[in-house]
């Protein structure tokens, strides 16, 4: 590895991988960093919404998602409190992560990008006037590396940033966890392009069959619920059995990963020579299925401001990012934070799943800020 970069970016998920292939793109000298070896499995529900396809196809990256069998998206089928409701989803598709980041770090090599995967990196704190300082470490050394700016995308709590005491990561009080598998065998139940959403007391889990036909599962857990079932399977299995889901009896046996906390806050997003983006930049708990746009509308709004960046740091930069950061994803995290706190509740859920059918135009504005289509054709029968 060269030591001296126009852009190193930190973290190599959908965020990073854009934005380091939007600035080689743009003739800059790139250097895209992971920790873990590639392909690599990430824990998500693997559904990119419209927006995100739309997003990549803007990009002309639409072929990362046409590359193999992946699976067109046509509806969502949530289950909760013995009721089922059945959501059309408009333009979604179903890959897993292992293959989607993996096609954007192809796309960023294919346009400049220098990878390394299988590396730790840190942005140390000191003199940064004329360039910030990166620590790498793989398992045999540790080398020190500059760039005219650094881009965070390391996804939650940024770790890469533990160094600069400026950069401060909230959790949010009793922030729910992460955790998924992909299974082989299954109940036939679970057909391709539909996402099975169960919502229980405890948490959420989403179902969906990926390319090769295995069944991704993913879900938000209360870490209480989690120790009280006795590990991540069997949380999810009794998750899904309160809503009414067969029972997937290889979920035991499974290789699960599990997440942080989900939802916290990063103050601030950007400082000199230095920007924060996607999950690195704060998240919230993924009932709605956003992330992956958030990740993706923060790397291409960043690009510019970095290449500006690139020719010579103006303190104005960081303000621009703080502000389009708060416009792009900020604003649209307030009405995901609304609807996790009512999925807390089971009044709540309860009340939910029986006023939704019957009175769409109250909950309209929720829907549009989450992209979920409109609510006319909601349909909802019994399933117990
Ligand atoms: C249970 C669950 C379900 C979800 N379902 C969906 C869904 O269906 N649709 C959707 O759009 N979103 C979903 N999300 C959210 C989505 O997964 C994230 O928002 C998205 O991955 C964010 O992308 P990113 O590039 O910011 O970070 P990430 O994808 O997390 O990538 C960060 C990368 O940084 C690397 N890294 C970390 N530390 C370092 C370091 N020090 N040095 C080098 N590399 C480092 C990591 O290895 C990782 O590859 C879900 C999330 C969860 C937890």
């Amino acid at each position: 590895m060269t030591a001296d970069w126009d852009a190193i970016v930190i973290g190599a998920g959908p965020a990073g991988s854009v934005a380091a292939r939007q600035l080689a793109l743009s003739g800059r000298r790139v250097l895209l960093l992971d920790k873990k070896r590639f392909p690599r499995r990430k824990v998500c529900g693997a559904c990119l919404n419209h927006s995100a396809v739309a997003q990549l196809e803007a990009i002309g990256l639409g072929n990362v998602l046409r590359a193999g069998d992946e699976t067109d998206l046509t509806r969502l089928e949530l289950r909760a409190v013995s009721r089922r409701l059945t959501l059309p989803i408009p333009n979604g598709r179903a890959i897993s992560r292992a293959r989607l980041d993996q096609n954007l770090v192809d796309a960023a090599i294919r346009a400049g990008v220098t990878f390394q995967d299988g590396v730790s990196a840190t942005v140390r704190a000191g003199d940064v006037r004329k360039a910030r300082t990166v620590s790498v470490k793989d398992s045999s050394a540790t080398s020190t590396l500059t760039s005219k700016v650094v881009l965070a995308s390391d996804g939650l709590g940024h770790p890469s940033l533990s160094d600069l005491s400026e950069v401060r990561d909230r959790i949010a009080p009793s922030s729910r966890i992460g955790a998924g598998c992909e299974v082989t065998e299954f109940p036939a139940e679970f057909v391709p392009g539909v996402i099975h959403m169960a919502i229980g007391r405890g948490g959420y889990v989403g179902l969906v069959r990926v390319e090769g036909g295995g069944l991704n599962v993913a879900g938000a857990f209360d870490a209480q619920f989690v120790r009280g079932s006795g590990g991540l399977a069997q949380a999810a299995a009794g998750v899904l059995a309160q809503a009414g889901f067969p029972a997937i009896p290889t979920m035991a046996d499974a290789e699960w990963l599990g997440t942080p906390a989900l939802s916290r806050s990063t103050t601030p997003v950007a400082a000199e020579r230095l920007f924060v983006l996607g999950d690195a930049s704060g998240y919230v708990e993924p009932f709605t299925g956003e992330g992956m746009a958030w990740a993706l509308a923060s790397a291409i709004a960043v690009s510019p401001l970095v290449s500006g960046a690139c020719d010579g740091w103006q303190p104005s930069l960081a303000e621009t990012w703080s502000r389009e950061h708060a416009r792009i994803v900020r604003s649209r995290q307030r009405t995901c934070r609304m609807l996790a706190a009512i999925l807390k509740s089971q009044t709540c859920v309860r009340l939910a799943m029986f006023l939704l059918p019957k009175m769409p135009s109250f909950l309209q504005p929720i829907i549009r800020g989450v992209s979920l289509p409109t609510p006319q054709t909601l349909a909802i029968t019994r399933c117990r």
